[in-house]
């Protein structure tokens, strides 16, 4: 894994050792633009690695240092996540610049192969579990919709990165009915910050059912939240 230092100012003191990942998208015009972006010390923003579109990473804070990546955000509880978190900038033009056409811009191969290894790495070293391997999106439900439902979470899960539910989850599911208050407690349980239910709701479409990001509460999107909490207890008890 080759990996550039390109310093950044934009960090201070950590308060907590670290337990999470926080995967982005850069959203910018160029990996350029956004290197020089989290290097300005007026931009008070920054993070611990970007991954550029050819795999090549640059380290711009230690990990032993608090980057300045997740802003205001929530994650089970706990906030200030940058002193608990390291974050990985990957490059990607986002929903601020699609392909001509509208799509949003793959995130191609051999850079996610990048961010895999990388990940790999600081999930081994620091004990990280996988329900605290996160897309901004779901720590910052109201705010944040980086990396995005083109990010190949299902890929990342593959590798032994995160928690993705099985392929059978909620197809043709049934749903039994249920107390309306149950869903607040599961996408809690989860580590979602439920303040703004619809908002949270696309965040985890975002991150789980990616084919469909409307915010519904649809038989297939009770399902799924279902499964990610079962699998977040085990990945907690274990
Ligand atoms: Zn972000």
């Amino acid at each position: 894994m080759q990996i550039e230092d390109a310093p950044s100012p934009n960090h201070d003191t950590r308060r907590h050792a670290v337990d999470m990942l926080v995967l982005h998208y850069t959203g910018m015009q160029s990996g350029e633009a956004a290197l020089a972006r989290m290097r300005d010390p007026e931009a008070k923003v920054s993070a611990h690695y970007m991954v550029w579109e050819d795999g090549r990473i640059s380290r711009l804070v230690p990990e032993s240092e608090r980057a300045w990546h997740a802003g205001l955000s929530t994650w089970q509880g706990d906030d200030d996540l940058n002193s608990r978190s390291v974050g990985i900038e990957i490059v990607n033009g986002g929903h601020d610049f699609p392909l001509p056409g509208g799509a949003l811009p793959p995130y191609p191969d051999v850079q996610v192969t990048a961010v895999i290894a990388l990940a790999r790495e600081i999930v081994e070293h620091h004990r990280i579990r996988p329900d605290r391997i996160v897309a901004h999106s779901d720590i910052a439900p109201k705010r944040k919709i980086d990396p995005g439902e083109h990010f190949p979470w299902a890929r990342l899960a593959g590798a032994g990165l995160g928690l993705w539910p099985p392929e059978e989850a909620g197809a043709g599911c049934v749903w039994m009915g249920g107390d309306p208050g149950g869903l607040n407690r599961q996408l809690a349980a989860i580590g979602y910050d439920i303040s703004d239910v619809p908002a949270t709701l696309r965040a985890f479409q975002r991150r789980f059912r990616q084919d469909r990001i409307d915010g519904a509460l649809d038989l297939q999107t009770l399902a799924l939240i279902a499964e990610v909490e079962r699998i977040t207890k085990a990945a907690t008890a274990a």
